[in-house]
């Protein structure tokens, strides 16, 4: 305090230099005024003068609008107060150099009477009178717009050069000789070129030979209809790779003349989405074999409209052309009784649920119904949500259930023929003795013996293969490897297969199934399975033997010939005893293997056409290997 005592009392010389500068600001403002009174009252700018201790002495009005103080207020301003705290050290370094005769001009914000602040350019100039310094003359220009535009146009500059340098797309400009003039910095980066390798370059020589005809005709398009045109087509990289390019044109065109100057493409890599959509028809291609293939009839719909259906599904409504039933609706083959229902169903699948079998009066193309068992799941065909329709012919499946109930009554005949054999057995085999024993003697008639003897042979046979059902109580399970099996029957088939001109081939997907079974029983089984293929290709042919997984626990083996097959009638009928149509057949072999392999928990179940035939065995894996 007291040293701020003390210089104000050693200031007082400078005190009365002031107040003496002060009237010679006053006296030239004075002597100025109607030189300078238009300029300084009209002046857009605010001027006010200050003298040099930074009072304000004289202020116009446009000062007056910008700060909101009225000239009354302005007579009593000091320059401290009018700038923000943060601001008075620059203002006061100007003002000083102002003061001792330089000029200077800044950029500084001000505070308004009601605290609001903004920006202002303002000049100092020195006031001088008698070769001195009285005063500093400020012009203020109020720079807050001018600022805010100035920042906009930042921005905009500053976005779009984020935008031009690091987006993934390419941005190129061609004149319409088809020149690069423009290329965005992210070329490098997709295609490795240099902005200035590929300026002046014509775009056309970087597209793939393949499709340089299209990007021609894409381009040209542009430049005809003066509107934007798109297109997909591969880009050399500088590496010599391919890139799927989306390239989006757009022509830029003078608007005095009306002419397209330039063309701006913006080219997006699109290699993975391509890759994707490869992906996604291979998918489909592997869904469609899937569904064309399956055994079952599928349909897939969307709302009413069938957009697909398998051959399965062709011939189980009587499609001659599977174009007969694509034009149908959904509607038109169910029968009208079930429309409700299916109509329920359909929305649950829709809503992403799999609705069950159940029981459905269908209707064929000529009209007649027929009853199958009908299941939804939702899937995707073609990019959109649709119904997989599976439906299952139940008219098939009573019929083997009938099959079943015939069988079972068969299986008490079989085994009391079992029985029947096991007791003539004996007495045949002693009658045979004899026989050879009179033969060798050369009594009778030799050509006698001859059919005697081959009769018998029959007869033994017939027998021992009765006797094969007639053993279930000694019968031996235990843990049979079923490849093994199958490699071993395939063994004792082969000689006769090659003789005939047959080919066996087999396919196991997996080595390991474990059955439990009679091993001399399932061999059986199999031995009476390709015997009976061998006997349907006098002239040769294929055998394929299969073995698949099924379910978790069960295990299927395909038996699969090209022999001439069973007509309708003749497959209606095979299984039952006896039933052959074999000179010298038995016409016991499915009986007994059909026997067996229920004997093990197991179904047989027989295809057969012109084409050939098709027996499939399904037996239960054994439960140890499961554990
Ligand atoms: P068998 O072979 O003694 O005639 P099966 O019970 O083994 O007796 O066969 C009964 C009948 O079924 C055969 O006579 C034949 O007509 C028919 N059959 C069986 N398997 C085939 C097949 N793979 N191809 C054509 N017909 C077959
Ligand atoms: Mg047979």
């Amino acid at each position: 305090m007291g040293e701020r005592n003390g210089k104000r009392k050693m200031n007082s010389p400078v005190e009365a230099i002031k107040s003496e500068k002060r009237m010679l600001l006053l006296k030239y403002l004075e002597e100025n005024h109607s030189r300078y009174e238009t300029l300084f009252s009209c002046n857009e700018d605010g001027i006010f003068v200050l003298d040099i201790e930074g009072h304000v002495v004289q202020s116009n009005p446009a000062f007056q609008q910008l700060t909101g103080y009225s000239h009354a207020e302005t007579d009593k301003l000091r320059l401290q107060f009018l700038f923000p705290i943060d601001h008075i050290n620059k203002v006061f370094h100007h003002f000083s150099n102002a003061v001792v005769g330089r000029f200077s001009n800044f950029d500084t914000k001000i505070i308004t009477n009601i605290g609001q602040i903004l920006d202002l350019n303002i000049t100092f100039i020195p006031i001088s009178e008698d070769d001195q310094i009285v005063g500093v003359r400020a012009v203020g220009k109020d720079i807050t717009e001018l600022k805010r535009k100035k920042e906009e146009i930042r921005k905009i500059e500053e976005m779009q050069r984020v935008l031009t340098d690091n987006i993934l797309d390419v941005i190129v400009s061609t004149n319409l000789q088809g020149e690069i003039v423009y290329v965005s910095p992210s070329c490098e980066y997709i295609l490795g070129f240099e902005q200035n390798e590929i300026i002046k370059e014509n775009l056309l020589s970087f597209v793939h030979p393949e499709d340089v005809e299209k990007a021609y005709q894409s381009r040209k398009m542009v430049l005809d209809s003066q509107e934007s045109g798109q297109e997909c087509y591969r880009i050399r990289k500088k590496s010599g790779e391919y890139l799927w390019v989306e390239s989006l044109c757009k022509p830029i065109i003078a608007h005095d003349t009306l002419h397209v100057l330039e063309i701006v493409s913006v080219i997006r890599d699109v290699t993975e989405r391509k890759k994707g959509e490869e992906e996604a028809k291979r998918r489909e291609e592997t869904y469609r074999d899937l569904v064309e293939y399956s055994p079952d009839a599928v349909i897939i719909a969307k709302d009413s409209e069938i957009l697909f259906i398998n051959d399965t599904g062709a011939r189980l409504f009587g499609a001659e052309d599977k174009k007969d039933i694509l034009n149908k609706s959904i509607g038109e083959i169910i029968h009208p009784d079930f429309h409700e229902i299916a109509r329920e169903r359909e929305i649950m699948v829709m809503e992403g649920n799999i609705t069950e079998f159940i029981e459905y009066k269908l209707l064929r193309l000529d009209g007649t119904p027929f009853v199958a068992e009908v299941k939804g799941i939702p899937t995707f065909y073609q990019n959109t949500p649709a119904r997989h329709i599976i439906i299952r012919d139940v008219t098939e499946r009573k019929k083997t259930h009938e099959l079943l109930l015939n069988s079972e009554k068969l299986n008490v005949a079989g085994q009391l023929a079992a029985g029947i054999a096991h007791e003539v057995r004996n007495p045949l085999t002693a009658i045979k003795g004899f026989l050879q024993l009179m033969e060798s003697e050369g009594e009778g008639n030799k050509s006698y013996f001859d059919i005697i003897e081959s009769e018998m042979d029959r007869i033994e046979l017939i027998l021992s293969e009765l006797l094969v059902l007639a053993k279930p109580h000694e019968l031996k399970f235990g843990p049979i490897d079923l490849i093994s099996l199958l490699e071993n029957v395939k063994t004792l088939i082969d000689t006769q297969a090659v003789i005939n001109g047959i080919r066996i081939e087999t396919k196991y997907n997996y080595q390991n199934f474990t059955i439990n079974s009679d091993k001399n029983q399932l061999k059986q089984v199999f031995i009476n399975i390709l015997k009976n293929a061998v006997e349907a290709m006098p002239q040769g042919g294929f055998i394929s033997i299969e073995v698949k997984q099924y379910g978790c626990n069960m295990v299927k083996i395909f038996f699969k010939d090209t022999g001439f097959g069973m007509s309708p009638e003749i497959l209606k009928r095979v299984g039952e005893p006896f039933f052959t149509t074999k000179e010298d057949g038995t016409g016991l072999g499915i009986m007994i293997s059909k026997q067996i392999i229920e004997n093990h928990g197991g179904t047989i179940n027989i295809w057969s056409d012109e084409q050939g035939t098709m027996i499939e065995v399904i037996l239960p894996i054994a439960s140890e290997r499961l554990h």
